[in-house]
């Protein structure tokens, strides 16, 4: 069976659960292979999670070049692994740096790519929400191997125990993929929340919330729900929530089981980021808000009493 290789992403020691989404989806197309960058030691660290969902083997691409630089390096040593293993296809997350490896690569290798997936069948065809949602299209690569960034929280991941062997990668770069380097790292500060485009629960407040004091009523709903914090633009830019945490178009992307949406109009462009949301539930005190058309579920109330109660019920259960 074909190795379909699978970029691994990984924080804080762990796979992140994107990672162990791409290892259930690869498994439709081949045997999973996953791809790990980072210092020495990093796949061996990795490898026991990596397996659980189904990694029959890791390729350990390990060296201070591969971290000390942006992303440049990485899409150099993926492109020379796909030349020598010949991959079924290459699968990666749809984050930042995920896109821009992918982008990276399909340069290098004259192939197509499709990115934002949100599931890939066992023949290469992609599904991909566009339009900021409002349509869904099945598309495939027509050049080359599939070449794939998936949309996180968009597959359930599912364990397929396996023992992967390591393989160390030969990296061999030049100064061209060395044009950037890291200068600094600040290390962002952790919470007790999840991370937003990683959480299962995800309460976001716009700018119905009126003040950044306000938000302590989103952050009490998402915390009783064990879920992250988001904000929509309005929100953002009157400056009740920092920017890295809106949600849309210019913001995260966001697919939850659970997204609420909290004094958001429901605006295209906020839309854009959280469509996928597998259910969707609006407070707005407007019956008209077009947030509406797309929830599953609807209070037409003031936020300031519904989610209060709201969450004065959940703290009894
Ligand atoms: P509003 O549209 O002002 O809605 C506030 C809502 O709160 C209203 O529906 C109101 O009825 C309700 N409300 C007020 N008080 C209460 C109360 N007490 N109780 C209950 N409900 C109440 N937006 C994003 O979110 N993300 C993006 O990434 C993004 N990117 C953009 C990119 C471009 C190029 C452009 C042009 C715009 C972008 N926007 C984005 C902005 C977007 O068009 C909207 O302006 C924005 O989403 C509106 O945010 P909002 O819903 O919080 O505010």
């Amino acid at each position: 069976m074909a190795e379909v290789l699978v970029v691994v992403e990984h924080s804080a020691g762990a796979p992140k659960k994107v990672t162990l989404e791409l290892l259930t989806l690869a498994r439709n197309l081949g045997e999973p292979a996953a791809v790990v960058f980072g210092d020495p030691g990093t796949a061996e660290s990795l490898s026991a999670k990596l397996g659980e969902y189904g990694a029959a083997k890791i390729y350990a691409a390990e060296h201070a070049d591969l971290t000390g630089y942006l992303v440049a390096p990485k899409a150099t040593v993926l492109a020379a692994l796909v030349g020598q293993v010949s991959p079924a296809a290459v699968l990666l997350p749809s984050t930042q740096e995920g896109k821009e490896i992918a982008g990276r690569l399909a340069v290098k290798l004259d192939n197509g790519l499709l990115t934002d997936v949100v599931d890939l069948a066992a023949d290469g065809t992609a599904t991909q929400a566009v339009f900021a949602g409002s349509t869904i299209v099945k598309s495939q690569v027509t050049r080359g191997l599939p070449l794939v960034t998936l949309r996180p929280n968009s597959v359930t991941p599912a364990p397929a125990p396996a023992t992967p062997e390591v393989t160390a990668v030969e990296i061999a770069l030049t100064d061209k993929d060395k044009l950037t380097t890291v200068v600094d790292r600040v290390v962002e500060q952790k919470g007790s929340r999840p991370e937003l485009t990683e959480a299962s629960v995800v309460v976001s407040g716009g700018r119905g919330m009126g003040s950044a004091d306000n938000f302590k009523v989103v952050e009490e709903l998402a915390d009783l729900l064990g879920g992250a914090v988001g904000a929509s633009r309005a929100a953002t830019d009157s400056g009740f929530y920092p920017h890295q945490f809106q949600v849309g178009q210019t913001g995260k992307t966001v697919s939850p089981q659970l997204y609420v949406a909290v004094g958001i109009s429901g605006a295209i462009q906020h839309r854009a980021g959280m469509q996928t949301s597998k259910t969707i539930v609006a407070v707005n005190k407007d019956p008209e808000a077009p947030i509406f058309e797309l929830a599953d579920f609807g209070v037409v109330g003031d936020l300031f009493k519904v989610v209060p109660q709201a969450a004065e019920e959940i703290r009894k259960r």
